[in-house]
């Protein structure tokens, strides 16, 4: 079969979720054995989100291959499973840099560059440039039709669409009908003129989702189809959900897939079951116990952590709890708040970040958890923040910091790695993507990875472990659990005493995905259960 395309398009309100119905549709084609990919085209002209503040854009995900992107790139794994690459997410910066380098090198012999056709040819090769790998190539155009910068990109869909005909290029556009109160009556008209500003680019959708609080009335979707050339049966709605996971299973009940099929002209066959995915599901209805696991960073938003809620979600059913998440903002915790801010908790996620703002903070929750033997999980700056408390706290090196913080310590524990010294560029030249670490045998790492003597799990991150302390470190007992062989960078650390300390360099949530929970979020979270169950009068101390 020629690979297809799916173009996933927006109006009217950004956040609609997009990104969840471009997963959902990756994983509903998936279960009919397709291979399919899912990429991302972001309109703004950074070259990638990593320079961006996550206020403005919320978690930088990291592919294996090193390319800091899109949050939705963590969507697209934890829902289909596969590993997306630096392809999977392009931004106008990228499409411009390439152009503008290729008119440098003098390849376009003598032509005025202009949007069209030289941008959007470059928008075109990217969107195709897989050819034959996948069965379908599903894109999801971000930011909302009308926005300035989205326009290359959806005039290069409606070039696309007429080179490739209709049985290759689909489009799905994704609308939000409104709920007005005092009219008591949902709207459709946002929707309307969001499709007429599609149709007035060339572009008319095959598909229609409909983002909404409230069911849709029959009636309400055939009058949207008649406004807008879709087939009745071919607008779908987006009721809000319990969880984002439902949402698959709810667009397979209305056949979002097998309409896409049927329009492409391709067999619809039988649905699928969707087993292990509903199995999931059941068990998260199950779930009727919940563990409280507070948050220390000093990010007080959602998006920001997104990959580690996730993969808390993830791990909580598999252990048959709900994982409730408290932020608690690391700039106000204080000697005076820390024991009634962590109380309620059955453990801690020290988050990672950048900068000093919030870290004496985190360093104070490392301190409480491990002297009241709180199960704690640092990540990234998070586990520096482990060492550099312990190094303080336990070795007595009162000025112990990272050079990040403090360039000036007589204690970096935490350094600048060896080849970031030279490096003044910003935008991708972190230390990024998978890199491989050796566990130590008989470790609480060790153990939660089923015994795996090798790993691979991604980075993104400067500073590092300085080994010139590990000595002090190991012999006061903190201790190494996780190594890469080629470096010799420490990635684990953890404390054996207590009951689960651990700290990684790299970012384990990145790889969460719903039918394969990482290990070690499963272990920390069983930790947390037992310690909950603990402190809750069970007779007898945890065994974690
Ligand atoms: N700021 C730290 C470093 O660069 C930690 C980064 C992170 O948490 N991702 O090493």
């Amino acid at each position: 079969m020629l690979t297809k395309y799916i173009f996933i398009t927006g109006g009217v309100a950004s956040s609609l979720g997009k990104g969840i119905i471009s997963a959902s549709m990756g994983k509903l084609l998936q279960a009919r054995g397709y291979r399919i990919t899912i990429q991302k085209f972001d309109p703004y002209i950074n070259i990638d989100p990593g320079t961006l503040n996550p206020y403005e854009h919320g978690e930088c995900y990291v592919t294996a291959d090193g390319m800091e992107t899109d949050l939705d790139l963590g969507h697209y794994e934890r829902f289909t499973g596969i590993e997306t690459t630096r392809q999977n997410s392009v931004t106008t910066g990228r499409i411009y840099l390439s152009v503008i380098e290729r008119e440098r090198r003098g390849d376009y012999l003598g032509k005025t560059i202009q949007v069209v056709p030289h941008i959007t040819d470059e928008i075109k090769r990217r969107i195709i440039r897989e050819e034959g790998t996948f069965d379908f190539v599903i894109t999801e155009i971000g930011g909302t039709i009308g926005d300035i910068e989205s326009q290359p990109f959806l005039e290069a869909i409606r070039q696309l669409r007429w080179e490739l005909g209709a049985d290759r290029a689909l489009n799905i556009h994704l609308t939000y009908v409104p709920y007005l109160a005092a009219a008591g009556e949902l709207k459709t008209k946002p929707t309307q003129t969001s499709v007429k500003q599609l149709q007035g680019l060339g572009i008319q959708p095959e598909v229609l989702v409909l983002r909404s609080e409230h069911e849709l009335s029959n009636e309400l979707r055939a009058k949207v189809a008649h406004f807008c050339n879709v087939d009745a049966e071919a607008v779908i709605q987006s009721q809000d959900l319990e969880s984002i996971y439902e949402v698959p299973v709810n667009m397979q009940r209305q056949g979002l897939d097998a309409i896409c099929l049927k329009k492409m002209g391709v067999p619809v066959g039988e649905t699928p079951q969707l087993g292990p995915w509903r199995t999931f599901l059941e068990r998260r209805k199950q779930a009727s116990k919940t563990v409280e696991i507070g948050l220390v960073g000093k990010y007080d938003l959602q998006d920001a952590y997104k990959s580690i809620l996730e993969s808390l979600a993830h791990a909580g059913i598999y252990n048959d709890y709900k994982v409730k998440t408290t932020f608690i903002n690391s700039e106000n915790l204080t000697r005076e708040n820390i024991a009634e801010r962590l109380l309620p908790m059955a453990g801690i996620v020290i988050c990672p970040g950048f900068g000093g703002r919030g870290t004496e903070g985190k360093i104070l929750a490392a301190e409480y958890a491990r002297t009241h033997d709180i199960p704690a999980f640092g990540i990234c700056l998070g586990m520096q923040m482990m060492v550099i408390e312990f190094a303080r706290n336990v070795l007595g090196m009162a000025d112990a910091n990272s050079s990040e913080m403090d360039p000036a310590t007589t204690h970096p524990v935490i350094d600048i790695m060896e080849e970031q010294k030279n490096v003044t560029d910003k935008g991708g030249t972190m230390r990024l993507g998978a890199y491989e670490c050796q566990l130590t045998p008989g470790s609480l790492a060790s153990n939660a990875y089923g015994e795996k003597q090798l790993i691979r799990e991604r980075h993104r991150h400067r500073y590092e472990y300085n080994n010139a302390f590990r000595k002090v470190l190991e012999a006061g007992g903190m201790k190494c659990a996780g190594i890469n062989p080629a470096a010799n960078l420490v990635e684990i650390v953890e404390v054996p005493a207590l009951r689960w300390y651990l700290g990684t360099q790299f970012h384990p949530e990145y790889t969460s995905t719903v039918l394969h929970p990482h290990p070690l979020f499963m272990s920390f979270v069983r930790a947390c259960i037992q310690n909950k169950v603990y402190k809750n009068g069970s007779p007898q101390a945890p065994d974690c």
